[in-house]
């Protein structure tokens, strides 16, 4: 999978991704993260990316050369592949959109600044939007890493056997389960003792059965989307008796 992300601060996007899980995958060519600077692309000795608003006001526009330039360069380096704009006025981002964007083998990702970008660059660049949330924040820069970072993790090869994308919240359309670790005890709490019986059916049932009960205590709308068979069912009505709810 390769990402092509224009941004005005590449070094952030490259030093964040250079991290972790991500970041071995990049090592490993699994990933491949190219960056293009706007910057690099502007016709002045000053490097000018933005200008005043038409119309007034406060803040900067980002132009529409420089830009369209770094997305044309992106594209010419390895062919067509949809450009994202990051923006607080797109659909918000969830698993089923990090899903479609992972069955592509390569995204342009546009991050913007200042106060947004000139609309006609969007008009003529940009196939679609997408928001991390109804928030702003400063730069695309971040929910271009968020993006990134949850599509490679569902590029087989990125996650090990153990850290299986499978095994995440929302991949079953369930919140996660409770984990622990050593010690044993920690402050008076104990591990559930069903976690250190060996049985490994009864840890399956455990963990299914605490992902059934707490989606449908901190999410229950994802419950009613994805409806339960009779076993799970059984599994969440018994854990209701116990917690009371
Ligand atoms: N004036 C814009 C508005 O009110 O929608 C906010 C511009 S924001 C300071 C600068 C850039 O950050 C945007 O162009 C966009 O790329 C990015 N951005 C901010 N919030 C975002 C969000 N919730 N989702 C995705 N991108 C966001």
């Amino acid at each position: 999978m390769r990402f092509d992300v224009i941004t005005l601060f590449p070094a952030m996007v490259r030093s964040v991704m250079g991290h972790g899980v991500i970041g071995r995958a990049i090592e490993a060519g699994r990933i491949e993260l190219v960056t293009w600077n706007p910057r690099d692309f502007s016709k002045d000795r000053h490097g000018t990316v933005d200008d005043r608003p038409y119309g007034g006001g406060p803040g900067m526009v980002m132009k529409v050369e420089p830009l369209r330039e770094a997305i044309q360069a992106a594209r010419a380096a390895a062919g067509p592949a949809p450009v994202i704009y990051l923006s607080p006025d797109g659909p918000t981002l969830d698993g089923d959109r990090i899903g479609a964007l992972a069955a592509q083998s390569r995204v342009i990702l546009l991050c913007g600044r200042y106060e947004g970008i000139d609309e006609r660059l969007i008009e003529l660049e940009v196939d679609a939007r997408l928001s991390i949330g109804d928030y702003v924040v400063s730069g695309g820069e971040l929910p271009a890493m968020v993006v990134m970072d949850a599509v490679a993790r569902l590029v087989p090869g990125v996650l090990g056997h153990a850290e299986s994308a499978a095994q995440d919240a929302f991949a079953e359309g369930l919140l996660d389960w409770p984990h622990y670790t050593r010690p044993e005890t920690v402050a008076g709490l104990d591990v559930p003792a069903v976690l250190t019986s060996g049985d490994h059916q009864a840890v399956a049932r455990w963990r299914l059965q605490q992902a059934l009960g707490r989606t449908r205590e901190r999410r229950p709308d994802l419950l009613e989307k994805r409806g339960l068979n009779e076993e799970e069912q059984a599994l969440l009505d018994a854990y209701r008796v116990e917690h009371g709810n």
